[in-house]
C-alpha cells in the first residue's frame, strides 16, 4: 500500500442486502481481534450509508492532519482511535444527516485516498466495511490493494441468501476469497419463555454456505442487548458477556473463525496483489498496476 502505511491482512465485510447486520458484523470482528492482541484498522467504505462512525463512537469527531506525511511528501489524515483501534469513515467529513450522491468515479477516488491517505500506521487487519451488494467500492479495493478475503453476512431468509451469495460470487470474480458466512439474526432467544424462536428460518445460511464451499463463521441471534450496545457503541459489552451466552459465543466464534482462515491463506501463499483491471471513468492512482509496497 501507498504512503508507509504496513497492513498486513484486509478482511473486506460484505452483504447481499443493506439492514443485514454488516456494520455490525464489521465493528465486532474489529474489538474481538483488538481483544486477541492484534493492531486493528476499520475503515468505513459503505459512502452511501456510512454508519461506522456511530458504532465506534467518534460520530463527533473531527479529522486531522497526520504529523507524518506520505512518501512523496503528501499530507495524510491522521485515523481516529476508538478504544485502540483506528477507524475512518465519510462520516466524519460530511454534516450529519446529508445526502451524499455518488458518481462511480468519485467513489473510486475516495475509496483510494481511504487506503492510500490515511495514516494507517502497522495493523495486523484492516476490516472494510463494504456497501451492500455488487458495485464499485469491492473492484476498487482490489484494484487497490491486495484483500485477503471477505466474509458474508446475511440473514437466512432465501432471498437475503440469494443476494448475498451473488455479492460473493462478484467477490470470487474480483479475485477476493471467501472467509466464511455469518448468520446474522438467526434466530431469538426469547428472555421470557427461554425458548429459541427461528424467526426467519435460522440454518438457511449454513446450508447456502456448505453448498458453495464456504465455511460457517458464526450463527448470531436477534439480541435486544447486541442491538443496545452496537448501537451506543459498546461492542465490548457483548465480548464481556459469561462465555456460555450466545452472543458471546458467536461473536468469539466468528473472530476465531476469521483468525483462522486468514491464517489458512497466509499459509498458502503470500498475500494477494491488487488485480490489473481497467473501468470507465479516471484510472486507478498506480494506473492498474500491481503495487509491491504492502
Ligand atoms: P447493515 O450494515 O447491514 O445495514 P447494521 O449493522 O447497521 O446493518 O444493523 C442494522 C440494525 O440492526 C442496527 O441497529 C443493529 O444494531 C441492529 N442489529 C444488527 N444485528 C442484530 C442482532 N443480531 N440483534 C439485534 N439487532 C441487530
Amino acid at each position: 500500500m501507498a504512503s508507509g502505511s504496513d497492513i498486513k491482512d484486509i478482511v473486506a465485510v460484505g452483504a447481499g442486502k443493506g439492514g443485514v447486520g454488516k456494520s455490525m458484523v464489521s465493528m465486532h470482528l474489529a474489538v474481538g481481534l483488538r481483544r486477541r492482541g492484534a493492531a486493528v484498522g476499520l475503515l468505513d467504505a459503505d459512502v452511501y450509508g456510512p454508519s461506522i462512525a456511530t458504532l465506534a463512537g467518534i460520530a463527533d469527531a473531527q479529522p486531522s492532519p497526520s504529523p507524518t506525511p506520505g512518501d512523496a511528501g503528501t499530507p495524510r489524515i491522521r485515523p481516529f482511535d476508538a478504544g485502540g483501534i483506528k477507524v475512518m469513515s465519510m462520516a466524519n467529513f460530511v454534516a450529519p444527516g446529508q445526502a451524499m450522491i455518488w458518481r462511480g468515479p468519485m467513489v473510486h477516488g475516495v475509496v483510494q485516498q481511504f487506503l492510500r491517505d490515511v495514516d494507517w500506521g502497522h495493523l495486523d487487519y484492516l476490516v472494510v466495511d463494504l456497501p451492500p451488494g455488487t458495485g464499485d467500492v469491492p473492484l476498487t479495493l482490489a484494484q487497490t490493494v491486495g484483500v485477503t478475503g471477505a466474509v458474508i453476512v446475511t440473514t437466512p431468509q432465501p432471498l437475503a441468501l440469494a443476494d448475498a451469495m451473488r455479492a460473493a460470487r462478484m467477490y470470487a470474480q474480483l479475485g477476493i476469497a471467501i472467509l466464511g458466512v455469518v448468520e446474522n439474526m438467526s434466530y431469538f432467544a426469547c428472555p421470557a419463555c427461554g425458548a429459541e424462536h427461528d424467526v426467519f428460518g435460522r440454518g438457511g445460511a449454513a446450508r447456502a454456505a456448505a453448498e458453495a464451499g464456504y465455511p460457517l463463521l458464526a450463527e448470531i441471534p436477534l439480541d435486544l442487548a447486541l442491538r443496545a450496545n452496537t448501537d451506543a457503541a459498546r461492542a465490548d459489552d457483548d465480548f464481556d458477556r459469561p462465555a456460555d451466552d450466545p452472543v458471546a459465543a458467536a461473536v468469539a466464534a466468528m473472530t476465531d473463525g476469521v483468525v483462522e482462515q486468514v491464517r489458512q491463506r497466509r499459509a498458502a501463499g503470500p498475500p494477494p496483489e491488487p488485480i490489473a483491471m481497467h473501468r470507465p471513468g479516471p484510472p486507478a492512482g498506480n494506473g492498474g498496476k500491481p503495487s509491491h509496497d504492502r
